[in-house]
């Protein structure tokens, strides 16, 4: 059903086709050159660069927020005016204009020194991208030098069973530090900093979350000390016991001592061809669906391609005049078949990217801005989504019922417990170390200019990463190695996966507690479409998760989650997989509601229009059973 127009239409039309083309043109540039499809890599991050401005100047522009705030002034005055009632905007053009009034305020720069330095920053972000993607990255093995991506080097130190190739690893990940400490991260700090400054922040870090989270630095941290302070307890019992079974809780051999032999056992409960096939299982049994959006997925590694899984959506879910506009959504990982784990991470790489992808293909409000991936969308909030989903491939019902061998065995209890054994004692200690993000970003951005040296950065990283992972000379996965600190997007945000953990846990708590159970609940879909998803970024954090949970926001349930013992956590398990036999098993057709399709660079793995779901996961299974044929 489309709207009757009101003088307002005509101009929020312009505004919202005019905001779409530029975010399209950009997000498709973007995929371009992080997926490597160019031949011409430099052009394609030229090309990336120009339309990136383009979208920042727009969104940007004090000009343009001045002229929507106008026309929203406009509209509430005629709103409550007899004599006016033909100038009254519809009730959805009064939404869409606070909309925009919000995402503009988000983003706008008043003056023009603060644009142009906005503008530099993003060169100097793109030279450093270049110098990241040119770096000869790998480790010394026996026989010398190997390449690898730091997405490999971070596999091997979960799962390398020889020390010394580990430790080679770890020193590959810690090469990324030295590397962009000598090609201008810190000049890229200190002019973030003083775009910070100029936006009214303390800092860039900030600036960065009022705008992107309406919330301050000071408030973030307040509950990140809480969760510090909760965690930190069982954090030490968990490496007490592991020095107590003579483990060296070394950097390079925490993780595996931590995960790496249930990783390998795991494995074969998680062939890599059936991700694809038990993602869209899943979802469907959840009452999940995509709203009609296109989804295109990029899962295999390959040299040039970026480093890191994400999701982004070119084409942003809106309703036009009361028309509505399916998403178009991209998501990536950089999964290896064949390797040790990669089937597992590949699940939970689609169950998290495809978490993200539901949230932005079910908003449903009457402009683009709302379903934009960017402020004032809360990043928080977004990954509260994707990490919600990637959590119920670590449950016992759930592995119960779809982790099962090539052959079809299901995976036995005995190895579930000791999958809780083994990492139970160590989720503390699993927060403390996402923990070291924030923190260290935070002490980046509050150090002065003449602080900011590679010596003295690299002794405060260490330092930080000492206290929270208790790791002896620093943390397993050295904190400049992350790819999210360099990135202009990215920067200033990883707190947002540990407020989303956070809310992860406060919403399973909920849904437990409401419904007895999460897998293949049908409940699930429905209400966080209507709670979590729909309104889009018309809400703050805080907001969503007390609407649906009905208790504010708090890291305690994180914190009684981490402190669970492991008798408590085996007990929660068994029930859990009691409890099966009274939960239907999901048998009908997989009908995601997407035009799906999987990629490997230009190439069509699987799916397209009108394809139905089984016969792309067919198809996508007997792709990566050649690939895996191939890498063995
Ligand atoms: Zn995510």
């Amino acid at each position: 059903m489309t709207e009757a127009p009101t003088p307002f239409t005509p101009y929020l039309s312009q505004l919202s086709h005019s905001f779409e083309q530029l975010h399209t043109a950009k997000e498709d540039a973007f995929w371009c050159s992080y997926m490597g499809l160019d031949a011409d890599v430099e052009g394609a991050r030229k090309t990336l660069q120009e339309r990136e401005i383009a979208v920042q100047r727009w969104i940007q522009s004090p000009e343009r927020l001045a002229e929507v705030r106008g026309k929203l002034a406009l509209a509430e005055a005629a709103r409550t005016d007899p004599q006016r009632a033909v100038d009254r905007a519809s009730q959805m053009e009064l939404i869409a204009l606070q909309g925009w009034v919000a995402a503009l305020e988000a983003n706008s720069i008043e003056t023009a020194e603060a644009r142009s330095q906005a503008e530099h920053i993003v060169e100097l972000e793109s030279e450093l991208a270049k110098a990241r993607g040119g770096m000869k990255l790998g480790y010394q093995g026996p026989d010398g030098f190997v390449p690898a991506s730091s997405v490999k080097l971070g596999v091997m130190l979960r799962s390398e069973p020889r020390e010394e190739l580990r430790k080679a690893a770890f020193h590959g990940l810690r090469s990324i530090e030295t590397h962009v400490l000598d090609h201008g991260f810190l000049e890229l700090v200190k002019q973030r900093n003083r775009l910070g400054r100029m936006l009214g922040g303390e800092d860039y870090y900030d600036a960065t979350v009022r705008r992107v989270e309406g919330l301050t630095k000071v408030q973030i941290f307040e509950w990140l000390d809480q969760l510090e302070e909760l965690t930190r307890g069982a954090a030490q019992r968990g490496i007490e016991q592991l020095r107590q079974r003579g483990d060296t809780g070394l950097p390079w051999n925490l993780p595996y001592e931590i995960s790496g032999d249930v990783t390998t056992a795991e494995d074969p409960y998680f062939p890599f061809s059936q991700a694809l096939g038990r993602w869209g299982r899943s979802f469907a049994a959840l009452g999940v669906d995509y709203n009609g959006a296109e989804l295109v997925l990029d899962l295999i590694d390959r040299p040039g391609k970026y480093e890191n899984g994400f999701m982004h959506g070119p084409v942003p879910a809106w309703r036009d005049s009361g028309r509505y506009r399916p998403a178009r959504i991209q998501f990536t990982a950089n999964a290896i078949p064949g390797m040790i784990g990669s089937g597992r991470r590949a699940t939970e790489t689609l169950f998290h990217e495809g978490g993200h992808a539901a949230h932005f293909a079910n908003i449903d409000m009457p402009a683009p801005c709302f379903a934009q991936e960017f402020a004032p969308t809360s990043v928080a909030f977004a990954e509260v989504q994707s990490m919600f989903f990637d959590s119920l491939v670590s449950d016992a019902d759930w592995q119960t019922r779809y982790a099962h061998t090539a052959a079809g065995q299901p995976m036995p209890f005995d190895l579930m417990q000791r999958a809780i054994q083994a990492k139970q004692p160590y989720e503390a200690w699993r927060i403390r170390s996402m923990l070291t993000v924030p923190y260290v970003e935070r002490a980046l951005y509050e150090m002065s200019d003449s602080e900011l040296t590679p010596e003295n950065v690299l002794a405060v990283m260490r330092q930080i990463e000492e206290k929270l992972t208790l790791a002896p000379g620093g943390g397993p996965r050295p904190v400049l190695s992350i790819p999210h600190l360099l990135a202009g997007e990215s920067s200033a945000y990883y707190h947002g996966y540990v407020l989303a953990e956070m809310g992860v846990v406060q919403t399973r708590e909920f849904f437990q507690q409401r419904d007895g159970r999460l897998v293949d609940n049908p409940a699930i879909g429905p209400d966080l479409k209507k709670v979590y998803w729909t309104p889009g970024n018309s809400r703050r954090f805080g907001e969503f998760i007390e609407t649906l949970t009905g208790e504010p926001f708090s890291p305690e349930p994180l914190g009684r989650q981490v402190n669970r013992t492991v008798e408590t956590t085996l007990a929660e398990a068994e029930r859990s997989i009691e409890h099966l036999q009274d939960v239907p098993v999901f048998d009908g057709e997989v009908d995601l509601k997407a035009n799906l399709r999987v990629m490997h660079g230009t190439a069509i793995v699987a799916g397209g229009e009108g394809k139905p779901f089984a016969e792309t996961s067919r198809q996508f299974a007997a792709w990566i059973d050649e690939r895996i044929a191939e890498n063995g």
